[in-house]
C-alpha cells in the first residue's frame, strides 16, 4: 500500500485532504441513507478542542462516545439546541466515531 503512495511532502498532503473529503461525503452519504437506528436517543453532546488539528478547532460527539471515552468528564456537556449551534459554527466537525449530526437528526428541536 504504501508503495503507491508520492514520495514527497506536499504531494501525501494534497492525498490527504482529497481522502478526507471522500471520507466526509461517504459518512454524509451512509447518514443520508441510513434508516433510523433504535438506540435510545442521545439527550447529551460533548465538545472536544482540538489544538493541533489544522482547520478544525473542535469535534462534536455524542455523550457515550468511545472516542472520548477517556476525557468525557473533562469535555463541556451540551443540550440538543447547543450541539445543532456548534454543529454550524465554522471550524467544529463532527466526529467520525459516532456521528452526531445522524443522531441529532432524530433529537427533538426544543
Ligand atoms: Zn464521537
Amino acid at each position: 500500500m504504501t508503495a503507491s503512495l508520492p514520495p514527497d511532502l506536499a504531494r501525501l498532503q494534497t492525498l490527504e485532504l482529497y481522502l478526507d473529503l471522500q471520507l466526509k461525503a461517504v459518512r454524509e452519504r451512509i447518514t443520508a441513507l441510513a434508516p433510523a437506528t433504535l438506540a435510545p436517543p442521545v439527550t447529551n453532546w460533548r465538545l472536544q478542542s482540538i489544538r493541533s488539528a489544522p482547520g478544525a478547532l473542535a469535534v462534536l460527539h455524542t455523550e457515550h462516545c468511545h472516542v472520548i471515552a477517556w476525557a468525557q468528564p473533562s469535555l463541556p456537556r451540551l443540550n440538543d439546541n447547543e450541539a445543532r449551534l456548534a454543529l454550524d459554527e465554522t471550524g467544529v466537525e463532527s466526529c467520525g466515531g459516532c456521528a452526531p449530526e445522524r443522531a441529532l437528526r432524530q433529537a427533538p428541536s426544543r
